[in-house]
Protein backbone atom coordinates (compact mmCIF):
# COMPACT_ATOMS: atom_id res chain seq x y z
CA UNK A 1 0.00 0.00 0.00
CA UNK A 2 2.94 2.26 0.83
CA UNK A 3 4.85 2.29 -2.13
CA UNK A 4 1.60 3.03 -4.89
CA UNK A 5 0.79 6.44 -2.28
CA UNK A 6 4.42 7.06 -2.63
CA UNK A 7 4.35 6.88 -6.24
CA UNK A 8 0.63 8.44 -6.73
CA UNK A 9 1.49 11.50 -4.04
CA UNK A 10 4.66 12.04 -6.56
CA UNK A 11 3.01 12.21 -9.36
CA UNK A 12 0.81 14.46 -8.20
CA UNK A 13 3.59 16.69 -6.81
CA UNK A 14 5.18 16.13 -10.91
CA UNK A 15 1.52 17.70 -11.80
CA UNK A 16 3.11 21.24 -9.52
CA UNK A 17 4.51 23.37 -12.35
CA UNK A 18 7.64 25.63 -11.59
CA UNK A 19 7.19 28.74 -13.91
CA UNK A 20 10.45 30.05 -13.50
CA UNK A 21 11.58 26.92 -15.10
CA UNK A 22 8.53 26.00 -17.00
CA UNK A 23 9.14 22.30 -15.61
CA UNK A 24 7.91 20.76 -12.77
CA UNK A 25 9.03 20.92 -8.94
CA UNK A 26 9.50 17.04 -8.72
CA UNK A 27 11.05 17.23 -12.59
CA UNK A 28 13.09 20.08 -10.81
CA UNK A 29 14.31 18.18 -7.83
CA UNK A 30 12.77 20.52 -5.84
CA UNK A 31 10.44 17.86 -3.57
CA UNK A 32 13.14 16.33 -0.97
CA UNK A 33 12.66 13.79 1.50
CA UNK A 34 9.45 12.65 0.50
CA UNK A 35 7.77 10.92 3.48
CA UNK A 36 4.50 8.97 4.02
CA UNK A 37 3.84 6.66 7.04
CA UNK A 38 1.18 4.22 7.92
CA UNK A 39 -1.54 6.94 8.53
CA UNK A 40 -1.24 9.08 5.20
CA UNK A 41 0.67 11.64 6.54
CA UNK A 42 2.66 12.99 4.15
CA UNK A 43 5.87 15.22 4.82
CA UNK A 44 8.49 16.56 2.56
CA UNK A 45 10.62 19.44 2.09
CA UNK A 46 10.30 22.10 -1.02
CA UNK A 47 13.83 22.88 -1.45
CA UNK A 48 13.60 26.31 -3.09
CA UNK A 49 16.35 28.45 -3.82
CA UNK A 50 17.44 30.59 -7.12
CA UNK A 51 14.53 31.41 -9.50
CA UNK A 52 12.14 29.69 -7.72
CA UNK A 53 11.92 32.05 -4.82
CA UNK A 54 9.65 34.98 -6.23
CA UNK A 55 7.39 31.67 -6.53
CA UNK A 56 7.98 30.63 -2.87
CA UNK A 57 4.57 30.55 -1.10
CA UNK A 58 2.70 29.77 -4.13
CA UNK A 59 4.74 26.99 -4.95
CA UNK A 60 4.59 25.72 -1.27
CA UNK A 61 0.73 26.01 -1.03
CA UNK A 62 0.54 24.35 -4.65
CA UNK A 63 2.41 21.28 -3.35
CA UNK A 64 0.33 20.81 -0.18
CA UNK A 65 -2.62 21.34 -1.79
CA UNK A 66 -1.88 18.38 -4.91
CA UNK A 67 -0.56 16.01 -1.96
CA UNK A 68 -3.25 16.42 0.32
CA UNK A 69 -5.52 15.80 -2.87
CA UNK A 70 -4.33 12.60 -3.78
CA UNK A 71 -6.51 9.57 -2.18
CA UNK A 72 -5.68 8.14 1.07
CA UNK A 73 -3.37 11.06 2.10
CA UNK A 74 -5.05 11.99 5.22
CA UNK A 75 -2.67 15.28 6.36
CA UNK A 76 0.24 16.66 4.91
CA UNK A 77 3.03 18.72 6.18
CA UNK A 78 5.77 20.35 4.51
CA UNK A 79 8.60 23.16 5.22
CA UNK A 80 9.98 25.18 2.64
CA UNK A 81 13.36 27.41 1.98
CA UNK A 82 12.46 30.14 0.67
CA UNK A 83 15.71 31.77 1.35
CA UNK A 84 18.19 32.79 -1.11
CA UNK A 85 21.81 31.15 0.04
CA UNK A 86 22.03 34.30 2.34
CA UNK A 87 26.07 35.15 2.42
CA UNK A 88 27.19 34.60 5.96
CA UNK A 89 28.57 38.21 6.44
CA UNK A 90 28.07 39.52 10.15
CA UNK A 91 24.28 40.78 10.86
CA UNK A 92 23.86 44.56 10.77
CA UNK A 93 20.74 44.59 13.19
CA UNK A 94 20.98 48.57 12.92
CA UNK A 95 20.35 48.61 9.66
CA UNK A 96 18.69 45.69 7.92
CA UNK A 97 18.84 45.11 4.55
CA UNK A 98 16.36 46.48 2.81
CA UNK A 99 14.50 45.56 -0.72
CA UNK A 100 17.51 47.12 -2.58
CA UNK A 101 20.14 44.52 -0.77
CA UNK A 102 17.86 41.64 -1.66
CA UNK A 103 19.07 40.00 -5.02
CA UNK A 104 15.48 39.02 -5.70
CA UNK A 105 13.94 42.57 -5.16
CA UNK A 106 10.50 40.65 -4.02
CA UNK A 107 10.71 41.53 -0.20
CA UNK A 108 11.37 44.91 1.32
CA UNK A 109 12.46 42.87 5.07
CA UNK A 110 13.90 40.03 5.48
CA UNK A 111 11.39 37.25 5.65
CA UNK A 112 12.49 36.00 8.98
CA UNK A 113 11.57 39.31 10.36
CA UNK A 114 8.64 38.88 8.80
CA UNK A 115 7.98 35.72 9.80
CA UNK A 116 8.69 36.93 13.47
CA UNK A 117 6.12 39.17 13.44
CA UNK A 118 3.48 37.15 13.17
CA UNK A 119 4.50 36.38 16.99
CA UNK A 120 2.78 39.23 17.88
CA UNK A 121 1.34 37.61 21.17
CA UNK A 122 4.78 36.08 22.30
CA UNK A 123 6.22 39.07 25.13
CA UNK A 124 9.65 37.65 24.99
CA UNK A 125 11.80 35.81 22.71
CA UNK A 126 14.56 34.21 24.62
CA UNK A 127 17.34 32.19 22.55
CA UNK A 128 19.16 29.11 24.63
CA UNK A 129 22.66 29.24 22.88
CA UNK A 130 25.52 26.56 23.41
CA UNK A 131 28.74 26.47 21.77
CA UNK A 132 29.21 22.77 21.17
CA UNK A 133 26.76 19.96 21.29
CA UNK A 134 26.68 17.82 24.11
CA UNK A 135 26.51 20.16 26.99
CA UNK A 136 23.11 19.92 28.24
CA UNK A 137 21.35 22.73 26.05
CA UNK A 138 18.25 20.83 24.84
CA UNK A 139 17.81 19.10 28.80
CA UNK A 140 18.47 22.61 30.51
CA UNK A 141 15.89 24.53 27.80
CA UNK A 142 13.01 21.98 28.74
CA UNK A 143 13.46 21.92 32.44
CA UNK A 144 13.80 25.74 31.99
CA UNK A 145 10.94 26.17 30.18
CA UNK A 146 9.12 23.95 32.51
CA UNK A 147 9.83 25.97 35.60
CA UNK A 148 8.78 29.17 33.90
CA UNK A 149 5.44 27.57 33.51
CA UNK A 150 5.16 26.09 37.10
CA UNK A 151 6.12 30.33 38.11
CA UNK A 152 2.64 30.78 36.29
CA UNK A 153 3.78 32.32 33.05
CA UNK A 154 2.76 31.19 29.83
CA UNK A 155 5.60 29.67 28.27
CA UNK A 156 6.17 28.27 24.50
CA UNK A 157 9.04 26.21 23.65
CA UNK A 158 10.33 26.64 20.21
CA UNK A 159 13.04 23.40 19.37
CA UNK A 160 15.02 25.06 16.39
CA UNK A 161 18.02 22.72 17.20
CA UNK A 162 17.19 21.28 13.71
CA UNK A 163 20.16 19.27 13.68
CA UNK A 164 19.31 17.39 16.67
CA UNK A 165 15.59 17.91 17.81
CA UNK A 166 15.10 16.63 21.47
CA UNK A 167 12.08 18.14 22.46
CA UNK A 168 9.79 15.32 21.78
CA UNK A 169 12.00 12.84 23.54
CA UNK A 170 12.17 15.05 26.36
CA UNK A 171 8.77 16.01 26.75
CA UNK A 172 7.80 12.33 25.39
CA UNK A 173 6.37 13.29 22.54
CA UNK A 174 5.41 10.79 19.64
CA UNK A 175 4.08 11.30 16.16
CA UNK A 176 4.23 14.31 13.75
CA UNK A 177 2.08 17.86 14.64
CA UNK A 178 -1.72 18.34 13.79
CA UNK A 179 -2.53 20.95 10.90
CA UNK A 180 -5.51 22.93 11.62
CA UNK A 181 -6.74 25.73 8.85
CA UNK A 182 -2.51 25.73 7.62
CA UNK A 183 -1.25 25.68 10.99
CA UNK A 184 1.04 23.33 12.98
CA UNK A 185 -0.92 23.17 16.42
CA UNK A 186 2.07 22.70 19.08
CA UNK A 187 1.22 20.54 21.57
CA UNK A 188 0.96 21.73 25.23
CA UNK A 189 3.17 19.16 27.30
CA UNK A 190 4.20 20.02 31.20
CA UNK A 191 2.54 22.77 31.15
CA UNK A 192 4.43 23.84 28.45
CA UNK A 193 3.31 25.18 24.65
CA UNK A 194 5.49 23.72 22.61
CA UNK A 195 6.68 22.53 18.89
CA UNK A 196 9.71 21.02 17.43
CA UNK A 197 11.28 20.57 13.94
CA UNK A 198 11.31 17.14 15.02
CA UNK A 199 7.36 16.62 15.10
CA UNK A 200 7.70 18.50 11.22
CA UNK A 201 10.54 16.38 9.74
CA UNK A 202 12.54 13.59 10.51
CA UNK A 203 15.71 14.37 12.20
CA UNK A 204 18.14 12.60 9.85
CA UNK A 205 16.49 14.02 7.12
CA UNK A 206 16.96 17.36 8.61
CA UNK A 207 20.85 16.79 9.04
CA UNK A 208 21.47 17.23 5.27
CA UNK A 209 20.02 20.36 5.42
CA UNK A 210 22.19 23.74 4.46
CA UNK A 211 22.07 27.61 6.04
CA UNK A 212 19.07 28.87 3.50
CA UNK A 213 16.94 25.50 4.16
CA UNK A 214 17.49 25.89 8.07
CA UNK A 215 16.72 29.36 7.97
CA UNK A 216 13.70 28.28 6.42
CA UNK A 217 12.43 25.97 8.78
CA UNK A 218 12.89 28.44 11.52
CA UNK A 219 10.74 30.86 9.63
CA UNK A 220 7.94 28.11 9.44
CA UNK A 221 8.48 27.36 13.69
CA UNK A 222 7.64 31.36 13.84
CA UNK A 223 4.88 31.98 11.27
CA UNK A 224 3.15 28.75 10.86
CA UNK A 225 2.76 27.56 14.05
CA UNK A 226 -0.45 28.25 15.88
CA UNK A 227 1.81 29.71 18.77
CA UNK A 228 -1.12 32.28 20.31
CA UNK A 229 -0.75 34.55 23.81
CA UNK A 230 2.81 33.46 25.40
CA UNK A 231 5.00 35.48 28.39
CA UNK A 232 8.09 33.95 27.16
CA UNK A 233 9.17 31.89 24.07
CA UNK A 234 12.65 29.93 24.67
CA UNK A 235 14.25 28.45 21.68
CA UNK A 236 16.34 25.64 21.89
CA UNK A 237 18.82 26.59 19.09
CA UNK A 238 21.12 23.96 17.95
CA UNK A 239 24.48 24.20 18.81
CA UNK A 240 27.59 26.30 18.25
CA UNK A 241 27.05 30.28 16.24
CA UNK A 242 25.91 29.45 12.74
CA UNK A 243 22.55 30.57 10.77
CA UNK A 244 20.07 29.65 13.18
CA UNK A 245 21.43 31.79 15.45
CA UNK A 246 22.16 34.98 12.55
CA UNK A 247 18.33 34.42 11.60
CA UNK A 248 17.27 34.78 15.12
CA UNK A 249 19.07 37.96 15.45
CA UNK A 250 18.18 39.07 11.78
CA UNK A 251 14.75 38.66 13.16
CA UNK A 252 14.75 41.19 15.36
CA UNK A 253 12.62 39.95 18.27
CA UNK A 254 15.35 38.32 20.09
CA UNK A 255 14.68 39.82 23.38
CA UNK A 256 18.34 37.88 25.12
CA UNK A 257 20.06 34.77 24.97
CA UNK A 258 21.22 32.71 27.38
CA UNK A 259 24.47 30.11 26.83
CA UNK A 260 24.69 26.86 28.74
CA UNK A 261 28.49 25.48 28.37
CA UNK A 262 30.15 22.80 30.55
CA UNK A 263 32.87 24.09 33.24
CA UNK A 264 36.06 22.59 31.05
CA UNK A 265 37.93 25.72 28.79
CA UNK A 266 37.19 23.63 25.61
CA UNK A 267 33.59 24.51 25.84
CA UNK A 268 34.14 27.64 27.34
CA UNK A 269 36.19 28.98 23.83
CA UNK A 270 32.83 28.71 22.05
CA UNK A 271 31.00 30.72 25.07
CA UNK A 272 33.56 33.64 24.64
CA UNK A 273 32.69 33.63 20.82
CA UNK A 274 29.06 33.43 21.08
CA UNK A 275 28.76 36.10 23.72
CA UNK A 276 30.99 38.18 21.53
CA UNK A 277 28.51 37.68 18.50
CA UNK A 278 25.38 38.43 20.25
CA UNK A 279 26.54 41.35 21.71
CA UNK A 280 28.01 42.24 17.96
CA UNK A 281 24.36 42.31 17.13
CA UNK A 282 23.04 44.15 20.59
CA UNK A 283 21.12 40.91 21.63
CA UNK A 284 21.39 40.95 25.50
CA UNK A 285 23.24 38.17 26.80
CA UNK A 286 20.71 37.57 29.65
CA UNK A 287 23.67 35.05 30.84
CA UNK A 288 25.81 31.80 31.74
CA UNK A 289 24.46 28.71 32.84
CA UNK A 290 27.32 26.05 33.82
CA UNK A 291 25.98 22.59 33.32
CA UNK A 292 27.67 19.56 34.51
CA UNK A 293 29.12 21.50 36.87
CA UNK A 294 30.30 18.53 39.27
CA UNK A 295 29.06 15.39 40.89
CA UNK A 296 28.15 14.89 44.33
CA UNK A 297 29.37 11.43 45.58
CA UNK A 298 27.77 9.49 48.20
CA UNK A 299 29.64 10.60 51.08
CA UNK A 300 28.41 14.23 50.73
CA UNK A 301 31.72 15.16 48.28
CA UNK A 302 31.99 16.95 45.17
CA UNK A 303 34.08 15.69 42.46
CA UNK A 304 34.70 18.46 39.22
CA UNK A 305 34.68 15.85 36.78
CA UNK A 306 35.36 18.74 34.10
CA UNK A 307 37.26 21.42 36.43
CA UNK A 308 35.98 24.08 38.63
CA UNK A 309 34.33 26.86 37.87
CA UNK A 310 35.15 27.20 34.27
CA UNK A 311 31.69 28.85 32.96
CA UNK A 312 31.48 31.43 36.29
CA UNK A 313 34.96 32.83 35.17
CA UNK A 314 33.81 32.70 31.70
CA UNK A 315 31.00 35.15 32.56
CA UNK A 316 32.77 37.10 34.98
CA UNK A 317 35.77 37.88 32.29
CA UNK A 318 32.86 38.75 29.46
CA UNK A 319 31.32 40.97 31.79
CA UNK A 320 27.86 38.63 31.58
CA UNK A 321 25.65 37.59 35.04
CA UNK A 322 26.59 34.06 35.82
CA UNK A 323 23.10 32.32 36.75
CA UNK A 324 24.38 29.48 38.37
CA UNK A 325 25.65 26.39 37.77
CA UNK A 326 23.57 22.94 37.45
CA UNK A 327 25.47 19.46 38.81
CA UNK A 328 25.30 16.78 37.49
CA UNK A 329 22.80 14.53 38.46
CA UNK A 330 22.12 10.94 37.00
CA UNK A 331 18.03 11.14 37.96
CA UNK A 332 18.23 13.95 35.49
CA UNK A 333 19.29 12.44 32.56
CA UNK A 334 17.16 9.59 33.08
CA UNK A 335 14.28 11.19 33.75
CA UNK A 336 14.94 12.78 30.67
CA UNK A 337 15.09 9.56 28.70
CA UNK A 338 11.99 8.57 30.15
CA UNK A 339 10.00 12.15 28.65
CA UNK A 340 9.75 13.29 32.21
CA UNK A 341 11.49 16.96 32.42
CA UNK A 342 12.65 16.42 36.38
CA UNK A 343 11.77 20.35 36.83
CA UNK A 344 8.41 18.95 37.12
CA UNK A 345 9.50 16.20 40.11
CA UNK A 346 10.08 16.84 44.06
CA UNK A 347 13.59 16.48 43.30
CA UNK A 348 16.76 18.10 44.02
CA UNK A 349 17.49 18.99 40.39
CA UNK A 350 13.72 20.72 40.13
CA UNK A 351 15.04 23.10 43.15
CA UNK A 352 18.07 24.20 40.50
CA UNK A 353 15.83 24.90 37.47
CA UNK A 354 13.34 26.58 40.15
CA UNK A 355 16.26 29.11 41.07
CA UNK A 356 17.44 29.69 37.50
CA UNK A 357 14.27 29.97 36.14
CA UNK A 358 13.42 32.59 38.62
CA UNK A 359 16.97 34.69 37.78
CA UNK A 360 15.63 34.38 33.82
CA UNK A 361 12.65 36.05 34.95
CA UNK A 362 14.05 38.71 36.59
CA UNK A 363 16.63 39.04 33.62
CA UNK A 364 13.77 39.47 30.95
CA UNK A 365 11.44 42.06 33.45
CA UNK A 366 11.43 45.02 32.00
CA UNK A 367 13.11 47.39 33.75
P1 LIG B 1 22.77 19.33 23.94
O1 LIG B 1 21.40 19.85 23.70
O2 LIG B 1 23.72 20.37 24.45
O3 LIG B 1 23.35 18.56 22.77
P2 LIG B 1 21.48 17.41 25.67
O4 LIG B 1 20.52 18.27 26.37
O5 LIG B 1 20.99 16.52 24.57
O6 LIG B 1 22.71 18.27 25.13
O7 LIG B 1 22.22 16.54 26.79
C1 LIG B 1 23.19 15.57 26.47
C2 LIG B 1 23.07 14.41 27.46
O8 LIG B 1 23.48 14.84 28.74
C3 LIG B 1 21.66 13.89 27.62
O9 LIG B 1 21.73 12.50 27.77
C4 LIG B 1 21.17 14.53 28.93
O10 LIG B 1 20.20 13.75 29.58
C5 LIG B 1 22.46 14.59 29.72
N1 LIG B 1 22.51 15.69 30.69
C6 LIG B 1 22.40 17.01 30.45
N2 LIG B 1 22.57 17.72 31.56
C7 LIG B 1 22.78 16.83 32.57
C8 LIG B 1 23.01 16.94 33.97
N3 LIG B 1 23.10 18.11 34.59
N4 LIG B 1 23.15 15.78 34.67
C9 LIG B 1 23.10 14.58 34.06
N5 LIG B 1 22.89 14.41 32.75
C10 LIG B 1 22.73 15.52 31.99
Amino acid sequence: MAQPLTIRVRDALAGVANPATGRNIIADGLVQGLAINDDGHVRFVLELAGSALENAEMLLEAAKKAAAGVDGVASVSAVASAHSAAPKSAPRPAAPPSGHDNPFGIRKKPQIEEAAETLGGVKTIIAIASGKGGVGKSTVTANLAVALAAQGLKVGLLDADIYGPSVPTLFGLTGKAQVRDGKLLPVTAHGVTAMSIGMIVDPDQALAWRGPMVMGALKQLMRDVEWGELDVMLIDTPPGTGDAHLSLIQSKRLDGVVIVSTPQEMALADVRRGVQLFRKAETPVLGVIENMAWLELPTGERQYLFGEGGAARAAEELGAPFLGAIPLFPDLRIASDEGQPIAAADHPAAEVFKALAKKIAVAMAPA
